[in-house]
């Protein structure tokens, strides 16, 4: 009984007894996405949690200052890409309708492949 779709990968599972709502399946990506969306939801409705975690961020930045500024000088490859990004959110007539494929894009994909992303997206819009 209760056999049901991941929310996730779609695949059938069997909730566990102690969380019948459940509706994410126990393998580790799924898993890392229910947290991340609990995540991003408390970010959205819980002042508390919001106020929480960005003094956390805060903290860690004081102690370890310059962070950021190195990071990207160490990862010139990332700073690239970061900006290859950025215009082709901004510029290209794609905006907001690309939002959502922000998040994967910034996963670990080569520039050459994200310009040859970029360019599959525009083409898609403008027809
Ligand atoms: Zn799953």
């Amino acid at each position: 009984m209760g056999n049901r779709h991941c929310a996730a990968c779609k695949q059938i599972f069997q909730p566990r007894p102690q969380s019948p709502r459940q509706s994410y399946c126990s393998s580790p990506g799924c898993q890392r996405q229910r947290k991340g969306l609990w995540h991003k939801n408390s970010l959205k409705t819980d002042p508390a949690y919001r106020d929480n975690q960005k003094r956390a961020q805060q903290a860690w930045k004081k102690r370890h200052p310059g962070y950021d500024r190195q990071y990207r000088k160490d990862n010139p490859e990332y700073a690239e890409r970061n900006r290859t990004l950025q215009e082709l959110y901004k510029g290209s007539g794609v905006g907001e309708k690309a939002a959502p494929l922000q998040k994967w894009t910034h996963q670990s994909h080569s520039i050459r492949w994200l310009r040859g992303f970029i360019g599959l997206v525009e083409s898609q819009i403008r027809r």
